[in-house]
Order: structure tokens, then sequence, then C-alpha cells
């Protein structure tokens, strides 16, 4: 589990160095605006939510290159949610073509196929 210092450590380094401000609206990000979701050393994901316009962004870090890039995503989860995926195990092949078979034929969402294994409340 990540701590709050190390998290924090993390957003400001992601502020003044990769995401200060809205691409689409150009309001500055704050340390709120961040949530890290996934930290292993050597890799780095932190989603960022504009405070005004909504506009969401990944940022990953990899830090061994000292390479970052960013690009927006939309989602249909809150990033604590997205964070708390990256801790469950791996998905088998099995569950993956099951569940392309059932968005196939329901037309779900992400947040249907995570209420499905548990990480939805
Ligand atoms: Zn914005």
């Amino acid at each position: 589990m990540l701590n709050k210092q190390h998290e924090q450590e993390i957003k400001e380094f992601v502020l003044k160095n990769v995401v200060a401000y809205c691409d689409k609206c150009g309001t500055p990000y704050k340390p709120k605006d961040l949530t890290v979701i996934n930290d292993n050393t050597n890799f780095i994901i932190v989603q960022a939510t504009c405070p005004k316009c909504k506009a969401q962004y990944i940022v990953q870090l990899v830090e061994p290159i000292n390479a970052a890039r960013k690009f927006p995503i939309v989602l249909d989860l809150p990033a604590h949610k997205l964070a708390t995926s990256f801790l469950l195990p791996p998905v088998s092949t099995d569950l993956v073509l099951e569940f392309h078979r059932i968005f196939l034929q329901k037309r779900l969402k992400l947040k249907d196929f995570l209420t499905y294994i548990g990480v939805n409340e």
C-alpha cells in the first residue's frame, strides 16, 4: 500500500514536472486533483482530474529512463475505484472471454464488470 508521504511526493513531482495545468481549459492542478493509481517503484500511474472542466488524464512515469507521458482518458469510474482495481489479482483468459461475450450481448460498461468481480460496492 502506498504511504501518504510517498504519495504526496509523487503528486508534487508530477505537478512540478509533468502536469501543471489542464490541457483543455488551463486551470492549474492542485495535489487533490491527482490520484496515484499505481506505484511499483519503476512505473507510476497517476490520474488527473481538472477541478473546473472535469477533463481527465492519465500520467505514466517510467523511472529508470526518466520518461513521462500524459494522455486524455474518459472514465465511468471515480479515480479511487480505478486505483482499487490495480490491487486485484490477474484476470484469467476465460473470464476475459466470458465478459467479452456478455458485454456484446448486454452492452455492459466497465462499472458493471467491476461490480461483478466485487470492486464496485
Ligand atoms: Zn480543465
